[in-house]
């Protein structure tokens, strides 16, 4: 499930790819997402352009002219891809690799530009959603409206998250994965996090001492910071005609590597896994001791 760096390069490449293009028809395969698509909301693009694109949190905002917001959120699978003048297509971030056979089945909404260009919308799963606000009302929307601070912003600070642990006796983990503490988050980071702040997923978050708050912010921003950056740049010029040289895996330190060894070269612990809320927890029980 992409995360805030996933959502942040996505941005980044939208930017560079469909900012102020204007949209010619938008195709639409598939009603059938999160929430159901209205085909009227679609035809009000025709001829608009595309003034910005933005994010917040897990969330893409496309501001269209006349003050129309389309908010996007990718869900389990989605995906966008872009589509050149000569139709070679090239993906937009790096938690995901080209598949030229299956991903046609799973496009669901295609936007056409003038110039031959186009902007698809893949999701196999179909748990991300297209909907459609305006730039007085979007901010009030029941996605927006509680969200904690971005964990790249001045916001996100040492008096802040001081603060609101007080008396907070859940485990730090779910802390990290509330969005209205911190934005942008899910399992994956949540538990890199922890690895590389060397604090125990099961801590409760009330007991954090002072250094481990300001170490813990400080990883944070890093750890989001260098997957932005290296998942951005493994994304360049990556098309399908690059076929298997652009291929890209993301490294974790812990997620998913129960039974392997510690990355810190000077452990000798394996990584277990645990379940918290039941959502699974990665640590090495020697550099995570508490
Ligand atoms: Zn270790």
């Amino acid at each position: 499930m992409p995360e805030l760096p996933e959502v942040e390069v996505v941005k980044r490449s939208l930017e560079r790819k469909i900012q102020n293009l204007d949209i010619k028809k938008v195709i639409i395969n598939e009603t059938n997402l999160r929430y159901r698509i209205n085909p009227n909301d679609f035809s009000k693009l025709k001829g608009l352009k595309i003034k910005k694109i933005t994010r917040r949190s897990k969330f893409l905002l496309f501001h269209f002219k006349n003050s129309i917001i389309m908010l996007a959120h990718l869900g389990m699978t989605g995906k966008f891809f872009f589509v050149s003048q000569n139709n070679r297509k090239s993906k937009t971030s790096f938690y995901y690799n080209l598949n030229e056979k299956k991903d046609n089945i799973h496009n669901r909404v295609i936007f056409h530009f003038k110039g031959r260009q186009k902007l698809i919308y893949n999701d196999v799963r179909k748990f991300g959603f297209l909907k459609f606000y305006n730039e007085k009302n979007y901010n009030n929307s029941l996605h927006l409206k509680r969200l904690g601070p971005e964990p790249l912003s001045k916001n996100f600070n040492f008096k802040y998250f001081k603060h609101y642990i007080k008396n907070k006796n859940r485990p730090v983990k779910n802390l990290l994965m509330d969005q209205t503490f911190i934005s942008g988050l899910g399992n994956i980071y949540a538990n890199e996090i922890l690895f590389s702040s060397k604090i125990k997923p099961i801590r409760k978050a009330k007991n954090l001492k002072d250094l481990e708050i300001k170490r813990m912010l400080k990883i944070t921003k890093n750890v989001l910071k260098k997957s932005i950056m290296e998942g951005g740049s493994s994304v360049k010029n990556f098309s399908s005609l690059n076929g298997k040289k652009g291929s890209f895996q993301q490294k974790f330190n812990v997620y998913g590597k129960q039974g392997k060894n510690c990355s810190n070269a000077d452990c000798k612990k394996r990584i277990i896994k645990i379940k918290i809320s039941n959502r699974a927890t990665f640590f090495c029980p020697a550099c995570q001791k508490y």
